[in-house]
């Protein structure tokens, strides 16, 4: 009996372990108990996650749907202080895109990471927003800041606020790097003064031209939970964002990738196995 006990647990790990995007993104409810990012941004999940209210101060959250607004209560608490300091600011409800899915994990579409419930999109749009019910925000207005041919930012896009409002997101401790689109970054490079140290943690990124993407750093008390590679110092306008605009073919490829590559997932670590069938 108990061996068979043994074999069940085995092969229950197994499935686990083999799960899907489509399973992980199956799940409706986190797990109970205390919340813990396990693994890496690419290659993690939580455990214990928490719900991002709908509506918040300075926010509301889009694409209810996706039940994509699960992560780390830490990462809750960034985009709740966010909203009110950009009310603070004067500017409209920021919409807030994807967190997490209930445990993390990788998701069928949309990101290879947020799978650790330390990820969240802001959209860059700050007009005013109706004020529209949960239901009624899943086909939003995407605002591009970035010019078609991607070498600079939108003239007609682009708005002072969104230095100011990229400027107070960095100045949370607890955020480890924002990604925008490389021309936004270019513009940020040449246009914020001598105060630039909050620079460093701008990243530049393909895409990232409607929202920017917040990544916070490893939560205190989540041991299992991987940090990326620190970013190399310095405010980053430098010949490695050159290389975004020089590297036309390079980014082309980066951006059309070709077809029919299956791309093989990363390995989660064994602390996710399991969380699926975990109560
Ligand atoms: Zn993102």
């Amino acid at each position: 009996m108990r061996r068979n006990l043994a074999i069940f647990a085995a092969l229950l790990c197994i499935a686990a372990g083999n799960a899907s995007a489509k399973d992980w993104g199956s799940i409706a409810t986190p797990t109970v108990g205390d919340a813990r990012s396990i693994g890496g941004t690419a290659n993690g999940c939580i455990a214990g996650a928490a719900k991002l209210p709908l509506d918040g101060i300075g926010y509301q959250v889009v694409r209810v749907s996706r039940n994509r607004m699960w992560g780390h209560p830490r990462t809750l608490a960034f985009v709740r202080s966010l909203g009110v300091e950009a009310a603070g600011m004067g500017l409209p409800p920021l919409y807030i895109g994807d967190l997490s899915q209930p445990r993390g994990g990788p998701m069928t579409n949309g990101h290879a990471s947020h799978q650790n419930g330390n990820d969240v999109d802001i959209w860059f749009n700050i007009d005013p927003k109706p004020d529209l019910p949960a239901s009624a925000r899943e086909d939003i207005k995407i605002v591009r800041l970035v010019a078609a041919d991607e070498m600079s930012t939108d003239a007609s896009a682009w708005r002072p606020e969104y230095e100011h409002l990229l400027r107070r997101a960095a100045a949370h401790p607890e955020v480890e790097r924002i990604f925008v689109h490389f021309a936004i970054k270019r513009q940020l490079c040449s246009t914020v003064g001598s105060d630039r140290d909050w620079l460093h943690k701008i990243r530049p990124w393909l895409g990232h031209d409607d929202h920017f993407h917040v990544r916070l750093s490893c939560p205190p008390g989540s041991q299992d939970c991987q940090d990326q590679q620190p970013i190399p110092p310095g405010d980053g306008c430098d010949p490695t964002l050159d290389w975004w605009f020089a590297d036309a073919i390079e980014r082309h490829k980066s951006l059309h990738p070709a077809p029919a590559r299956p791309r093989t997932p990363p390995k989660l670590p064994n602390a996710c196995k399991g969380l699926l069938a975990a109560r």
